[in-house]
């Protein structure tokens, strides 16, 4: 076999899922393809998530000697603390009308969130380039949220572009200079778009404008 083909396919695995076993968890963070009777199924698993979504069925009924797969999502970190939203809430109102954008990350060790701003190369009222920002050992990806200004929350064509090959949550602030801004929220699994109709209700609590007394 071709090395870069042995190297991708020890990557990224497909496995006949057993029929009378179990199927063996996935050991460490990765994505595998779950060939199963009930059609294919794509595996990923990050400290903070595992999850399996059927990619497709098969067009034809014929005997497949394999067992099924129900999808899954399995959150393995604690709720994102409302606190973090609310300090995203605070930047995206002080660089409103411009965008903005943070990582809500988490450490699989110390079960610790913290809120790390992006690096931006280049913001406007309609835009936001950014790099990643360098994390601590331990840490991952867990929401990566931006602001839309004074645009309403959602996701755009540009926003899908950008979440293409990512698994996290993407959190859109919108309306920033309203007391009570809008709010979008979306599971991206490597392509997969899945939004969450209700935003919990203590993010909209904590991205309310605090007036002071
Ligand atoms: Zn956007």
């Amino acid at each position: 076999m071709h090395p870069a083909d042995a190297a991708l396919q020890q990557s990224f695995p497909s496995v006949m899922v057993p029929r009378f076993g179990a199927l063996a968890t996935m050991e460490r963070p990765g994505e595998r393809l779950l060939i199963a009777a009930n059609g294919v199924f794509l595996e990923i698993v990050r400290p903070w998530l595992r999850v399996v979504r059927r990619l497709g069925a098969f067009q034809y009924r014929t005997a497949i000697p394999y067992g099924e797969v129900a999808e899954a999502t399995e959150l393995r970190c604690s709720r994102v603390p409302a606190d973090l939203i609310g300090e995203f809430a605070a930047m995206a109102r002080a660089t409103h009308p411009k965008e903005t954008g943070a990582w809500i990350v988490w450490n699989a060790a110390t079960a610790a969130f913290r809120l790390v701003p992006v690096q931006i190369l280049e913001h406007s009222g309609g835009h936001l380039k950014y790099d990643r920002p360098s994390l601590r050992t331990g840490e991952v990806l867990v929401v990566d949220c931006h602001s839309h200004g004074c645009h309403p929350a959602g996701f755009s064509r540009t926003d899908n572009a950008d979440d293409q090959h990512d698994v996290k949550f993407a959190f859109v602030m919108g309306n920033c200079q309203a007391a009570v801004p809008s709010l979008a929220l979306r599971l991206c699994a490597k392509g997969i778009f899945e939004n969450v109709e209700k935003v919990p209700a203590e993010w909209y609590e904590a991205a309310r404008e605090e007036v002071l007394a």
